[in-house]
């Protein structure tokens, strides 16, 4: 079973003639919400890739119906916490060209406290794994936590911040990457991945596929070719997978091999969570 703690927001996109300029105000073209964040990301990736998945966070009153959404996704949902605070949203502008401008409030995702967490980790086992990326607060408690019981702690350190990671480090099994991200890093902490001291880490690399980097060395996959117009996603598809893969007892390449096809279909498809794909999806296209 895969804990995740993980962020729950309300994508509102708005379509606009132009990215206002300052003081301007611009009537939108179109509205669209959806259910984003990369923590409801991957939780609706570790459903789709077949896992038991509860999802630890909170909401406001406002986003109710973003918990439900992730129950209709198979995702268990009793360790989302309703709280005093509007739910995390990104307000997304898009412009003709497709270039966009991104209002960001992190809401209920930055209130989590001790007390949801610990009540939801008291319920887990030691096979479990911890999931959790940067977009809530309580990830160091919620690793220390995790890590007295014996669960797998697997950390996507996105959106990237040296200072969260470097917390961190010593609590984490598994560290997923992408290529910006593993810069990033590595100018933090002067430090090489394989200088981290963590098991096993994994850097995404688009197009290129990933690398993996654990004690046996170092082994590059290759992503499936496909045709790709949205990338969106793709990394959370990714990560949800590959602990879904985990999870269900497939080994590191076996469950690599799993999240390449899961985010290769997922990047010829618009959208982010509503459109990541289920396991018999990607069955039906790579066989
Ligand atoms: P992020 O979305 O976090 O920036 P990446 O861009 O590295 O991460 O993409 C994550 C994964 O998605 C890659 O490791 C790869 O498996 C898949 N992917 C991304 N872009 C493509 C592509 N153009 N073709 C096939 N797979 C892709």
């Amino acid at each position: 079973m895969i804990w995740n703690l993980g962020s729950i927001n309300i994508d509102n996109f708005y379509e606009v003639p132009h990215l206002p300029a300052p003081g301007e105000t611009l009537a939108a073209v179109s509205y669209g919400f959806g259910l984003g964040g990369k923590g409801a990301n991957m939780s609706v990736a570790a459903a789709r890739g077949a896992a038991r998945v509860s999802h630890i966070g909170a909401i406001g009153a406002d986003g109710r119906w973003t918990r439900d959404r992730l129950m209709e996704y198979g995702v268990d949902t009793p360790h989302i916490a309703q709280i005093e605070a509007p739910t995390g949203h990104a307000n997304i502008l898009i412009d003709p060209q497709g270039e966009n401008s991104i209002v960001l409030f992190q809401g209920a995702n930055v209130q989590l406290t001790e007390a949801i967490i610990g009540t939801a980790l008291a319920e887990a086992s030691h096979k479990d794994f911890l999931l959790m990326q940067n977009e809530t607060n309580g990830q160091e408690y919620a690793a220390i936590t995790a890590q007295s019981l014996g669960l797998r702690v697997v950390y996507a350190a996105a959106p990237f911040d040296s200072f969260a990671i470097e917390r961190l480090l010593g609590r984490i099994d598994l560290l997923v990457l992408n290529e910006v991200e593993a810069a990033q890093l590595l100018e933090a902490t002067g430090q090489s991945v394989e200088a981290l001291g963590v098991a096993d880490v994994i850097i995404t690399l688009g197009a290129q596929g990933c690398r993996w980097v654990s004690n046996a060395g170092i082994k590059q996959f290759d992503a499936y070719h496909v045709e790709a117009v949205d990338t969106t996603g793709a990394g959370d598809t990714f990560t949800g997978y590959l602990v879904a893969g985990l999870d269900r007892g497939m080994d590191m390449a076996a469950a690599i091999d799993l999240a390449l096809m899961a985010a290769a279909l997922m990047v010829t498809r618009r959208g982010t969570a509503d459109v990541i794909p289920d396991l018999k999806e990607i069955q039906d296209e790579f066989g």
